[in-house]
């Protein structure tokens, strides 16, 4: 049947390349993908209020895969679908979802409370990250499949409800891998390196764009060795785990945005490839 397909494709040249879809949950921090129309037809654009969503050709369809804020309240929303002069709108529901909390103490009050002399910084960088995640780059099949960019101890699941020194801080927009300092942290699919920075509250941290609005955070870096512009390959070096930033303890955060949205990463990642990484870890 896949070959079938392929043939298909290559009949009509230039068509689509068969993409995976990652995994769904219908959830605030979670992925929803929608099929649309046959891949006979151009691709459509699709948009999530103003934010441009990823388009995939999965088995003879376009497939819009759409990341879903926290902030969405449970539901139904519409998705804008933009096909040749055609303005639809398209549904998809939203269940419930609770997350758990999560107290931090910082010794540092400095991270909690930050003095008025870091509030310039802290919007600096809140100005130049939201920027990145902004970005759309037209790829035809970005990577949807994942692997762990770091081995070591997931030490904070995605979406926990945070208080730092019992002060209710933003949910957690990523993972956290605890790791030594020094533990090599690789690219986890293919991409571009698109900015490189040393943030206040996220430390030195490198940004992967791997196309179509999935952009990827790794924060609180030893050190980074990958500059703005560079391409990376999966499993290519790009930095070590550090504790830059606001941290208790040397860690890397993972964080993956798709439609300007932070979703849970390990949506990402195959059962197999969490299968070997808790095999692996230390
Ligand atoms: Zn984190």
């Amino acid at each position: 049947m896949k070959r079938l397909l392929l043939g298909v494709a290559l009949a009509l040249g230039g068509a689509p390349a068969l993409a995976e879809l990652p995994r769904t949950e219908p959830v605030p921090g979670g992925l929803v993908t929608v099929r649309l129309a046959p891949t006979e037809q151009p691709p459509p654009r699709v948009f999530l209020a103003e934010a441009r969503v990823m388009v995939l050709a999965h088995e003879g369809a376009w497939h819009a895969v759409v990341g879903v804020p926290l902030t969405l309240e449970p539901g139904e929303h519409r998705l804008r679908v933009v096909e040749d002069d055609d303005v639809r709108e398209v549904t998809f529901a939203v269940n419930p979802k609770e997350y758990r909390v999560q107290h931090i103490t910082l010794s540092n009050q400095r991270m909690v409370e930050p003095p008025a002399e870091d509030l310039a910084r802290i919007e600096q960088d809140h100005f130049v990250i939201r920027g990145v995640f902004e970005r759309w780059t037209d790829v035809a099949a970005p990577p949807v499949r994942f692997d762990l960019p770091a081995k070591g101890r997931i030490s904070g699941n995605f979406g926990l409800q945070r208080f730092f020194n019992n002060q209710p801080r933003q949910p957690h927009s990523g993972i956290d891998i605890a790791a030594s300092v020094g533990t090599p942290v690789v690219a986890p699919a293919p991409g571009v390196v698109v900015e490189v920075g040393d943030y206040f509250f996220n430390g030195r941290t490198v940004f992967i764009d791997h196309g179509q609005g999935l952009v990827s955070m790794y924060n609180h870096l030893h050190r980074v060795l990958v500059a703005p512009g560079t391409p990376v390959k999966r499993g290519q070096r790009i930095g070590e785990v550090g504790k830059s930033g606001r941290v208790t303890g040397p860690h890397l955060h993972w964080s993956v945005s798709l439609n300007n949205t932070r979703v849970d990463p390990l949506l990402f990642v195959s059962d197999e490839a969490i299968r070997q990484f808790a095999r692996q870890k230390m």
